[in-house]
Order: structure tokens, then sequence, then C-alpha cells
């Protein structure tokens, strides 16, 4: 079962949601330290079995981290090798998943 993890980007507070099957669409769930405040919203975090991701969930991934450089990457006209270089580049800096 796909599980979804959700970081608040204002206190760091982390909270799962599972989904039946796999979906683009997740509403994020409320921060649990302050369900009521806009100002806490959740977003996406990609958990670290980076081995087992598709091509697909590594460029959300990146395009997070890298999101202007990304877009530049991939353009009107995607130059996909440029991107993966690029990729493979910044993930040497990264440390290994958790
Ligand atoms: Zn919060």
């Amino acid at each position: 079962m796909p599980l979804y993890e959700f970081a608040c980007e204002v206190c760091g507070a982390r909270d799962e949601v599972f989904r039946q099957r796999m979906t683009s669409n997740i509403e994020p769930p409320p921060c649990p330290t302050a369900p009521d405040d806009p100002e806490h919203a959740m977003s996406r975090v990609m958990s670290g079995f980076a081995h087992h991701l598709s091509f697909a969930t590594k460029v959300a991934e990146a395009e997070a981290t890298y999101g202007a450089e990304v877009d530049a990457a991939m353009g009107p006209e995607p130059d996909i090798g440029k991107f993966a270089r690029r990729y493979d580049e910044a993930a040497k800096d990264l440390p290994p998943g958790e």
C-alpha cells in the first residue's frame, strides 16, 4: 500500500497518509501541531528508498529540490540526457537515505 509522507513547511512536523492505490493527487493532511493554521502547509516528502524509485519519481523529487533548474532543463524541448547527468551530479552530494 502506497505511503505518502508529508512535512510541514513551517514547523517541520511530519505526517503520513496511506492510499489504497497509487495516485498523483493526494490531499495533504493538516499540520499535526497546528491543524487550524493555514500557514502550516504540508508538502510531500520523498522517502529514502531512492533505489526503488522510478525515473518519474526521481524527476519529481529532484524538481522539488532543483525546481528552476529542472524547469530549464525540461523546458519546451526536454533534454533528458542533460537533466539526467545533472541529476547524477547533484545526487552525489546527497547524504544516504534515511
Ligand atoms: Zn506546522
